[in-house]
C-alpha cells in the first residue's frame, strides 16, 4: 500500500528511492520529513524482526531530545566524537556493540567504522532471542560486515540481569573500549564496572547511560557515526593528537554543556514567543 504524507495538504508526492521504504511517499517540504521517513523505516524493521516493539519507544525518546537540540550535530557533540574516535584508535581491542535500533538506523555506518578503525562488531540485544540475533547478524552482513560476533554467546557480562548479559569472550568480554549506541543504563553501568572504556551515543544527556559512560556523544547515532567515520583518516596518522584528545577530555564538562545547550535553546524559543 502506498502512503501519502503531505506537509501542506497539497498531496504533491515525493517518491523515495531509498531501499528500506520504497512505498512511502512523503512531501519533501514536510517539516518533519526526515523524522517521518525514519519512523517508517523503524516500523518496517519491527515487522522484519530487527527492532523490538519497545525499541520504537526508545527511538521516540531520542527524537524528542534531538528536536530540543535542533536536529544537528552540535559543536560539543563534534568535539566528543573526535575524542571518541581517538579513544577507539588508541584501543588494543575495540568492540562496536550493535542492538536492534542501531542496526536499523546505522548498520552501514557501523560496518564502515569497524573496517577503518579496525574494530570487531558484536550483536547484543535487549530483547534477545536466537532468531533475532541471527536476523540482526545477517542484516549487518548484508551491509558488508565480516566476522560478526554474538551468535554464539560464550561469556556473561557480570552485573547485568537477564539475557542481555550474554556476550562473547572474543568480543565484548575481552574488549578494552566498547562503543554502545542507543544503550540502556544497566548494561552501560556493567561495562564500566568491568573496567572498560565506554563510549555511548545517546541523545539524552540525562540518561543513566549518558551519565556513566566515559565519552557520551550527545548526537543522533547515524549522524554521529557519519562524523566519526570522516574523522578517522586524519587521527589515524597522529598518535600525539589522539593521546592529547583522550587525556584532555572531560565527560562532566561535555554533559554540562549538552544540558546547558538545551536550556539555552528553550530560553531562546521562549524569548521569541515561538512554540
Ligand atoms: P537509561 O537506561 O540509560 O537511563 P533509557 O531508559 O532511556 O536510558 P532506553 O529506553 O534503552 O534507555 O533508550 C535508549 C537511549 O537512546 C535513550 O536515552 C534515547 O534518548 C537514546 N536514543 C534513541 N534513539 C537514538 C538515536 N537514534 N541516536 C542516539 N540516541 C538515541
Amino acid at each position: 500500500m502506498t502512503k501519502w504524507i503531505s506537509g501542506d495538504g497539497s498531496r504533491q508526492p515525493f517518491i523515495l528511492s531509498i531501499p528500506f521504504a520504497p512505498f512511502v511517499q512523503v512531501d519533501k517540504d514536510h517539516p518533519r520529513y526526515r523524522s517521518l521517513i525514519i519512523r517508517e523505516k523503524m516500523s518496517e524493521m519491527v515487522d522484519e524482526g530487527i527492532v523490538a516493539p519497545a525499541g520504537l519507544i526508545a527511538h521516540g525518546r531520542g527524537e524528542a531530545f534531538d528536536y530540543l537540540m535542533g536536529e544537528m550535530s552540535t559543536a560539543n557533540a563534534l568535539r566528543t566524537e573526535r575524542a571518541a574516535v581517538a579513544c577507539l584508535l588508541e584501543a588494543k581491542h575495540p568492540v562496536l556493540s550493535v542492538n536492534g535500533n542501531t542496526a536499523a538506523l546505522c548498520a552501514r555506518e557501523m560496518v564502515t567504522l569497524s573496517e577503518i578503525i579496525p574494530a570487531r562488531i558484536e550483536v547484543n540485544l535487549f530483547h534477545r532471542t536466537e532468531e533475532r540475533v541471527e536476523k540482526v547478524c545477517r542484516y549487518l552482513e548484508r551491509e558488508g560486515a565480516r566476522g560478526v560476533l554474538g551468535r554464539k554467546a560464550d561469556g556473561i557480562l557480570p552485573g547485568v540481569a537477564s539475557d542481555r548479559a550474554k556476550c562473547t569472550k572474543e568480543g565484548i568480554l575481552s574488549a578494552d573500549v566498547v562503543l554502545v549506541p542507543i544503550e540502556d543504563g544497566d548494561r552501560a553501568q556493567a561495562l564500566v564496572a568491568t573496567g572498560k572504556q565506554v563510549i555511548a551515543i545517546d541523545l539524552n544527556p540525562l540518561s543513566r547511560t549518558a551519565q556513566v559512560a566515559h565519552f557520551t556523544i550527545v548526537d543522533e547515532a547515524s549522524r554521529a557515526l557519519g562524523n566519526m567515520i570522516s574523522m578517522v583518516p586524519e587521527l589515524k596518522s597522529d598518535h600525539q593528537a589522539r593521546k592529547a584528545l583522550v587525556s584532555s577530555f572531560s565527560n562532566k564538562r561535555n554533559l554540562q554543556e549538552s544540558v546547558a545547550l538545551i536550556c539555552r535553546r528553550l530560553q531562546e524559543i521562549a524569548a521569541k514567543g515561538k512554540s
